[in-house]
């Protein structure tokens, strides 16, 4: 066993949505354990409740994995992470009253963290990106954000579906299947690469806003056509989504001038929607940074890395007000770890 006498350790729990995972972090950032569970429907979209009852089910057998994996006994945890919200009711409730339960039985401190605010630090952490524009795209967020007077502020997001949501309805209904380790990104990534015609679809940025419901809509219409490749619909679809993706980060990057383009989320895996980002970060004379693929999903590694930033600057939650915040937006979080630069 590692490290035995010091308690610099911190459990983070995830659960705000399909996936639970555990992460332990030491207080000077190393990702001891990162252990993820997802919950995969048997057809549609994520259950909450079925999403939660799979949560329940596998955070024993996660929690002891992590443990494992780090090398550390829980009697050297000093502080417990659970993602507070934004996210699906009974997802965050399951994860907050495992994390309640641990930090209870250990009798230390628990702290409460913003998801996406954990997705950009897990991002900056990994990658040394120091002051980010972020553009974080996932399965139920796509947010441009950027540090500005005290808070990671909002500069552009979606007014409707997030993208991430988007590509994985129109995989589903043309009739793909997501397996452990090929989500369904993933698969329309993989169809794209051969696709050689662009269709067009609806183009929809509103000032700094996007729109992807109308588009997706369009893109099932042409699917049920059947006159199209499915290579080429993933493919315009793709380069129509990140597209929009590309033009509010870019104008974010302009007008804050700042030092790093930050790619974060699960849709972050994705090759060609780097490329365009990278672009450009490049024309701006910016460094572009995409977190690792093992951190680009929901995981508990973030919230754990989260949670020692917090706790460092005494944000505990007591057990009894730690209740879950369905919609905590990005602006609304105290980061009081973060410097202008
Ligand atoms: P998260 O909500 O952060 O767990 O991310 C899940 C989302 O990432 C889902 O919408 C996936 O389809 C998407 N995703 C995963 N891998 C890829 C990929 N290679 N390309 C595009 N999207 C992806
Ligand atoms: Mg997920």
């Amino acid at each position: 066993m590692r490290h035995e006498n010091v308690k610099n350790y911190c459990l983070g729990i995830e659960s705000t949505a399909d996936d639970f995972s555990v992460g332990i972090a030491t207080f000077e950032g190393e990702i001891l354990a990162n252990v993820i569970s997802a919950y995969v429907p048997e057809a549609g979209g994520i259950h909450p409740r079925e999403a939660a009852q799979h949560h329940s089910q596998v955070a024993e057998k996660v929690v002891a994995e992590a443990f494992e994996k780090a090398e550390i006994s829980p009697k050297q945890i000093g502080v417990i992470a659970f993602s507070q919200g934004p996210g699906l009711g009974p997802c965050l409730r399951t994860g907050a009253t495992v994390a309640r339960a641990i930090a209870t039985y250990l009798n230390v401190p628990l702290v409460g963290v913003n998801h996406c605010v954990a997705h950009i630090e897990i991002g900056k952490l990994a990658t040394q990106a120091r002051d980010p524009v972020t553009l974080y795209v996932s399965g139920g967020n796509t947010i441009v954000s950027a540090f500005d007077a005290g808070r990671y502020r909002v500069f552009g997001e979606t007014l409707d579906i997030a993208v991430g949501n988007c590509l994985d309805v129109f995989a589903r209904e043309a009739g793909y299947r997501q397996k452990e380790g090929m989500p369904f990104g993933a698969i329309i990534e993989k169809l794209a690469d051969k696709g050689r015609r662009y269709i067009p679809l609806p183009y929809s940025v509103k000032g700094m806003d996007m729109s992807f419901s109308g588009l997706l809509t369009a893109a099932l219409k042409l699917l049920r056509q059947g006159k199209h490749r499915i290579e080429d619909l993933c493919y315009s679809l793709q380069e129509t989504v990140f597209s929009m993706l590309t033009e509010v980060t870019e104008r974010a990057l302009a007008h804050t001038e700042k030092p790093e383009v930050l790619l974060t989320g699960g849709v972050a895996a994705n090759k060609r929607l780097q490329s365009m980002l990278q672009s450009i970060a490049e024309e701006h004379g910016a460094r572009f940074c995409v977190v690792p693929k093992q951190y680009a999903l929901d995981n508990g590694a973030m919230i754990a890395w989260t949670g020692v930033l917090a706790y460092k600057h005494g944000l505990t939650v007591p057990v009894e007000k730690s209740f879950v915040r369905l919609k905590w937006r990005l602006e609304e979080v105290e980061v009081p770890w973060v410097q202008q630069t």
